[in-house]
């Protein structure tokens, strides 16, 4: 028998999850509060890599984002806005 310290119910060791490396061999936690704990903890730390769920960003994408905040971290500009503009003012240079 053993005593689950979360939800205070004792019962028999098939209640509780096998756990090798501790002294009496059991987990912590009941079954019910080992898999509740888990469900709790998958909530708050989702896998950080979306794109095992199937959805990626392109890896163009991705670069051209970095170049985009590398510039405004460096210049202070927004790299997109200042390429527009250049290509605007050429226009009117050579149209
Ligand atoms: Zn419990």
């Amino acid at each position: 028998m053993k005593t689950c310290p979360k939800c205070k119910q004792t019962m028999e060791a098939d209640g509780f999850r096998k756990d090798a490396s501790r002294k009496d061999g059991l987990s912590f936690y009941c079954k019910q509060c080992g898999n509740a704990y888990a469900k709790t903890m998958r909530r708050k730390h989702p896998k950080p890599y979306p794109s095992v769920l199937g959805y990626r960003k392109p890896v163009g994408a991705v670069r051209k984002e970095t170049n985009r905040q590398r510039m405004i971290a460096k210049y202070g500009i927004d790299f997109v806005e200042t390429q527009d503009s250049m290509t605007d003012s050429s226009d009117e240079r050579f149209g």
